[in-house]
């Protein structure tokens, strides 16, 4: 049991990438009573939000809302599309990549997983670039049968700290003049990086609430295209909960065709009202500075930051690979219990190597410097030998570039 001895004073430090802190303000929202969800009340919350969504993934089209984690998001996206033993091409970012391929393989899809071949500081070479547009345009043109059915990527790899070219990747299938569907993870990147559905040419984009949209976890989306929902039509995966059309119905009217997370709706309400009321370029902006700073941290401790290539640098988190010898979550582990804060651990193929600090949702400059103060202790005191002060030079970074003013933006 719990006891209240055990629960430190102040507030915890939740700098892991996902769950990201939930702001006051929409845990409030979310503690309205439950109501009726068959009731009027509910049609005018269900609208308001199915509207409000559209504009966070920048679409003119539906965006379905699933009372799930991101990882049924990932199954409805690919079930809804796609047929047993249909030729998919998936990309190899990291984790979470490997994450969805390996659903793809368990729902009996030919899952092709592409990846750069090697390993750079002990991690593999492919863990710390972005999606590589070219080898997929060569990919694509060998088939010329167009037995690929889609093209599968991440835009922000959460395992890594790479947030790849999607506009790229859309460029690439076209310039092969492949019929491929073109599907992109964006669980943590949407609210947080720049994301357009519509402008980049996505047919199926998955995202989840409790990254950028600053909720908690249980809610994800799928934003689908009209080529996506004509594909829908003819595809035989088994679905049923997953199923667009039915959702798709219901919502016309503000409703789900069963019960929906009622008050992760409020709180979606409210993540939306905050994010369109301050504009999302202003949102972006936030996460390329607190990148910008905490990177500047890592660089000064003398420290090797994940990703490798800066075009594709996260503004959602910064993985930070160990000297050899040095084992990342015992790192983690010793900053969680001197100070209370926690930190993403290394996944997959990087246990170990590196963790991750999470700078997205709701932080600010003197949360993400209390943090890098942790990281910068919990890393003295496990011996590790820094080149000079990360939180000097963040410290250095956010006062000598001033958060663009107006903050505040009409939606
Ligand atoms: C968090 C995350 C997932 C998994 O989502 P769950 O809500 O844990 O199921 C998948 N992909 C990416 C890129 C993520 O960041």
């Amino acid at each position: 049991m719990l006891t209240l001895d055990f629960h430190p004073t102040g507030r915890h430090f939740l700098q892991i990438p996902g769950p990201s802190p939930v702001p006051d303000r929409i845990l409030r929202a979310m503690s309205l009573p439950t109501i009726d969800h068959r009731g009027p009340e509910f049609g005018a919350l269900g609208l308001k939000v199915l509207a409000d969504v559209q504009k966070i993934f920048q679409t003119r089209h539906p965006v379905i809302i699933y009372p799930a984690s991101g990882t049924g998001a990932w199954e409805a996206a690919l079930t809804n599309v796609l047929s047993p033993g249909d030729h998919v091409l998936m990309y190899e970012t990291g984790h979470f990549a490997s994450l969805w391929h390996k659903m793809a393989t368990r729902l009996g899809l030919r899952a092709e997983f592409l990846a750069l071949p090697g390993t750079e500081a002990g991690v593999p070479l492919s863990w710390r670039r972005g999606v590589q547009a070219a080898l997929i345009e060569e990919r694509l043109k060998a088939d010329a049968q167009h037995a690929i059915k889609a093209v599968c990527v991440v835009h922000n790899e959460t395992s890594t700290g790479v947030t790849s070219n999607i506009a790229a990747v859309r460029k690439a299938i076209d310039a092969a003049k492949h019929p491929a569907l073109l599907m992109v993870d964006t669980i943590s990147g949407l609210a947080s990086a720049e994301y357009k559905h519509d402008d980049w040419g996505v047919d199926v984009t998955v995202s989840g609430s409790q990254k950028g949209l600053m909720l908690p976890p249980g809610m994800s989306f799928n934003a689908v295209s009209p080529k996506a929902i004509e594909a829908s039509k003819s595809a035989k995966l088994p679905k049923a909960f997953w199923a667009w059309d039915e959702i798709i119905e219901m919502n016309k009217g503000g409703y789900w065709p069963y019960t929906p997370n009622t008050n992760l709706l409020y709180g979606l309400n409210e993540a939306c009202d905050m994010l369109l009321a301050q504009g999302l370029e202003a949102v972006f902006a936030r996460h390329q500075r607190w990148g910008e700073g905490v990177r500047a941290a890592v660089r000064a401790w003398g420290l090797e930051i994940q990703c490798a290539e800066a075009s594709v640098y996260s503004p959602v988190l910064t993985g930070v690979i160990m000297p050899e010898g040095v084992d990342a979550d015992a790192v983690r582990k010793l900053i969680y219990e001197r100070f209370d804060c926690s930190l993403g651990t290394g996944l997959g193929k990087v246990k170990g190597r590196m963790f991750r600090i999470g700078h997205l949702g709701d932080c600010n400059d003197l949360t993400l410097m209390a943090a890098l103060s942790g990281c910068e202790m919990g890393l003295r005191l496990s011996g590790v030998k820094l080149a000079g002060s990360g939180v000097v030079a963040a410290m250095d970074y956010f006062s000598a570039h001033p958060i663009p003013r107006p903050l505040q933006k009409a939606a």
